[in-house]
């Protein structure tokens, strides 16, 4: 019977394990298909406090999982793929394994949707990037396109006009999804120029984004543009497949917490970082919440 079992290694998990090892719990952390989450998909992070001059994303991670070893957290890898999460004691599978806890904190995080393409994957973090606050900095008086037509898009494509010298807004229809001020907003933008019914068909360079390649859906013909960087916002999915039917989710499958807190609707059971966060989804919120999710089974633990 373990106190604490954590699933998922991102900057939520690795901190609650930090604070859950140092309170003497012993916590287990099971390290998911994915270890170090999202931010092992990034290169530089300059927006993490304490590091004057950024910090690689990988490192970060690493560092992070360091320190929670070394204040006793035991580490394992492995897919959980069920949790029985009706009664005490809780337990997780990884297939026919089973862990038995009286806490379990769920760092699962989301994953941003991506086009599917080879050259997306190879040059993520090398120019393409699912995160304009993290990444928007990088392409000062820069090219770039932002692909999508929902809220993220048009607010991620406004908010990059503060750096880039022009944005190619990407849809693939000729009307966008986005709630109508947004798209005021971004259409008002003299940065801005969209580009309708067109999907991106490739990104192009070697070590680093050179340009795409459009196809324009309607007229079958393909186009490409010179720029520094891409950015996919074509939405999230949280990670929480095997939470379905046991806690409770939101409709877009974020684990529901209650306001102040990590506690999901069965206590000894909290949610913390993007599982839970559909909004501000930063490295630094996710560590906070982390902190507060293992803080709150200490004190379920105690009582
Ligand atoms: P979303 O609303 O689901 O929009 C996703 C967009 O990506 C859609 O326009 C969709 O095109 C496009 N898309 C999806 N898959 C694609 C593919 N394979 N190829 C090309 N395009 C693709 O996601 P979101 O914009 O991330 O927003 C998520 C939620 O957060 C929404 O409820 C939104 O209102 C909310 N949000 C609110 C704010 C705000 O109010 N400040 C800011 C950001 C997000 P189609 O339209 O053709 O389906």
């Amino acid at each position: 019977m373990r106190n604490v079992v954590i699933v998922g290694s991102g900057p939520a998990g690795l901190t609650a394990a930090i604070y859950a090892a140092r309170a003497n719990l012993k916590p287990l952390l099971i390290e998911g298909p994915e270890p170090g989450g999202q931010l092992t998909l990034t290169t530089m992070v300059e927006n993490f406090p304490g590091f004057v001059d950024g910090v690689m994303g990988p490192q970060l991670m690493e560092d992070m999982k360091k320190q929670a070893e070394r204040f006793g957290t035991e580490f394992l890898t492995g897919h959980v793929d069920r949790v029985e999460l009706g009664e005490q004691p809780f337990r997780v599978f990884i297939e026919d394994q089973e862990f038995q806890a009286k806490t379990v904190i769920i760092s699962t995080g989301s994953s941003a949707n991506l086009l599917g393409l080879e050259n997306e994957r190879r040059l993520m973090g090398h120019g393409v990037s699912t995160c304009a606050t993290c990444d928007g900095f990088f392409f000062r008086d820069k090219k770039i396109a932002v692909v999508g037509g929902g809220d993220s898009a048009m607010e991620e494509a406004t908010f990059l006009t503060k750096f880039a010298s022009n944005v190619a807004l990407i849809h693939r229809r000729d009307a966008f999804r986005a709630s109508q001020i947004m798209q005021d907003r971004m259409l008002a933008n003299p940065k801005i120029n969209v580009h309708y019914n067109s999907v991106l068909d490739d990104v192009l360079g070697d070590e680093a984004v050179s340009g795409i390649r459009l196809l324009d859906v309607k007229e079958k013909t393909t186009s490409e543009l010179d720029l520094d960087g891409v950015f996919i916002a074509i939405g999230h999915n949280p990670n929480t497949g095997i939470f379905k039917g046991q806690v409770d989710l939101d409709e877009k499958g974020y684990v529901k917490t209650q306001p102040d807190s990590t506690a999901t609707n069965i206590p000894g059971v909290y949610a913390c970082g993007d599982v839970q966060d559909p909004t501000f989804k930063q490295a630094v919120t996710a560590a906070g919440s982390g902190c507060v999710a293992a803080l709150e089974a200490e004190k379920y633990i105690e009582g």
